[in-house]
This record gives structure tokens, C-alpha cells and sequence, in this order.
């Protein structure tokens, strides 16, 4: 018994275990890929050999490469996946969920939790090479503007996912400076003021005067000053100042739920990135099986 086991759960480390795994392909259930699993060598669809799988967890942290320019481009790890799939974890991507929906949508018609999560300042320190040269785009991942329009957009790539009822999305519902207003100013006892930009918050962590245009602080400061491992006692009832955008982001969270499960009405558990958790790692999660939303062309 405990020998089928190992054979059905598996882990591909690097590239090169490809080969050996490859030939167990028919008894593995469940597979974990690490960051080195997927190399420019790996085949796109070396996943959809495997015909029994119902798990797949993917480091994918190297969904980019550099280019002789010297700019990021983002890459595909796979383009299919087997049909048996149940279960997909998707960690540490930079990329946009969409490529990895879209692949789901076309080849896993019955999976049933999808976690989409992304390489952030709050999981990578010290930082990758990604967020060292793009230190200004972590909005992609934590704001507080347009998240109904996000929870629709999302919502519809998954519509035709009949199965789907666990979903998490990685993503913060919570402002954009967040981070700059409470480790500038909140550990220190004042508000931030509004609109802070990182010249302004960086300022007031060297305690040096503001830089007056063109003159700009380096911007590895910044880099440092957001992936750094802090607060893993973090809680809603932490910090006084932040407590304030306790109740609108869970609200904007509660109303991307309805809107979601209108357009998804099979879905039971919905799953977003939290601020208010220890190092900022946690997820909030709504239990949405039993959530009753108003019909389709009514307001959130
Ligand atoms: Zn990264
Ligand atoms: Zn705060």
C-alpha cells in the first residue's frame, strides 16, 4: 500500500526528473512541480501525459524571462493539461491568471478548485529579479479601485467551469499604498496622508527631506523597503489606521462574491489575498454556497 502510494504522489524538482517520472506517468494522482520543474527544455505538454492526475500544484515563479534587451517577458509553462484534473494550485506566477483560466476552460472541463496565486512582496523576499526591476506594479495585485469590474471579468472567463466550487484569487482588496502608508507612517503613530507616494513615505522612514524633482531616491530603497519580513502577528484589530479599510475591503470582497457566484452559481468557496493576516500571507475566505444574489440585471 504505502509503495503505490509514493508512485501516485510525486514531486518534479528540476528538468531533468521529467524522464523518470514520465515513465510512472499512468500511477501518479497527484503532482507537485517546483520552481526548476519547467525549464525552455520541458515539453508544453508534458502534463497531459499524465492520464490519472486529479492534483497539480505549480511553483510557476519562472513564468518569465529576460530578453537580450534586458525587459521581462512572460511564458507559458504548459499549454495543456490532462482532462482528469481536479484540483489546480498555481503559485508564485507573475503573469496574468487569464492564460492559466483559459488553458483550464479548454482542457479540464470538470475541475474543482482552482487557486491562482501570484509571486508578491509579501511571499518573495528576498525579491526576484522580476519585482526588482518593476518595483512600481505591485497594483497589479493589491488595490482597492475597480475590483467589481475585476470579480466580473474573472467571472465570465470561468462561466462555461460547471464543476468549479473553490476558487481563490490572488489578489488584495485593499489600497494600492497600502503598504507605504503603514510601514512609513502608522508604525509611528500618525496618519498618512493622502495620495502618499514612495519619495514622500521613503522620506519619512530615512528621515531626510523629500527630494525635490529631478532629484529621486533610489529605487532599490523601495524595493527593500516592501519585500521585507514583517508583522507575523498581523490581524485585523493591528494597526488602528488600517482598521479603517477593514470593513471596505471586506465589503468590496462580499460584493466580487456576488458577483461571482451570479455568474458562477455552483461555486461554494471564494478565496481572496488578505491584509489583515499574519506577514500579509493569509487568505480571506467566504464560505458562498448558500449565498442568494439578486437576478443578473440587478446592481451588485
Ligand atoms: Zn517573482
Ligand atoms: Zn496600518
Amino acid at each position: 500500500m504505502g509503495f503505490v502510494r509514493w508512485i501516485q504522489i510525486l514531486t518534479v524538482r528540476k528538468h531533468e526528473d521529467w524522464k523518470e517520472i514520465l515513465q510512472r506517468s499512468p500511477s501518479v494522482l497527484e503532482l507537485r512541480c517546483l520552481e526548476d520543474a519547467f525549464t525552455s527544455k520541458t515539453p508544453k505538454n508534458v502534463l497531459v501525459q499524465f492520464k490519472c492526475l486529479r492534483a497539480l500544484y505549480i511553483d510557476a515563479h519562472g513564468d518569465i524571462i529576460r530578453r537580450d534587451s534586458g525587459q521581462f517577458a512572460y511564458r507559458d509553462l504548459f499549454k495543456v493539461l490532462p482532462p482528469s484534473l481536479l484540483r489546480l494550485e498555481i503559485a508564485h506566477a507573475h503573469g496574468p491568471d487569464l492564460r492559466v483560466i483559459q488553458t483550464v476552460r479548454e482542457h479540464c472541463p470538470n475541475l474543482v478548485v482552482l487557486r491562482l496565486g501570484r509571486c508578491s512582496m509579501f511571499n518573495r523576499i528576498p525579491p526576484c529579479p522580476f519585482w526588482r526591476e518593476y518595483p512600481l506594479d505591485h497594483d497589479a495585485y493589491i488595490a482597492a479601485i475597480g475590483t467589481d469590474d475585476f470579480a466580473h471579468s474573472v467571472a465570465q472567463e470561468l462561466v462555461p467551469m460547471h464543476s468549479l466550487k473553490a476558487l481563490r484569487i490572488g489578489v488584495y482588496f485593499m489600497h494600492s499604498n497600502a503598504v507605504l502608508a503603514h510601514r512609513a507612517y502608522h508604525v509611528r503613530g500618525v496618519p498618512a496622508p493622502d495620495g502618499v507616494d514612495w519619495q514622500q513615505a521613503l522620506s519619512v522612514v530615512q528621515n531626510i527631506p523629500v527630494p525635490q524633482p529631478p532629484a529621486r531616491l533610489d529605487q532599490n530603497l523601495l524595493v527593500d523597503f516592501y519585500h521585507q519580513d514583517a508583522e507575523p502577528d498581523f490581524g485585523p484589530d493591528s494597526c488602528t489606521f488600517c482598521h479603517d479599510s477593514f470593513e471596505p475591503s471586506r465589503g468590496a470582497e462580499a460584493r466580487a462574491n456576488r458577483i461571482i457566484k451570479r455568474l458562477l452559481p455552483g461555486l461554494q468557496i471564494m478565496e481572496w489575498m488578505d491584509w489583515f493576516s499574519p506577514s500579509h500571507r493569509g487568505v480571506s475566505q467566504h464560505p458562498i454556497e448558500d449565498l442568494v444574489v439578486p437576478a443578473s440585471n440587478a446592481p451588485p
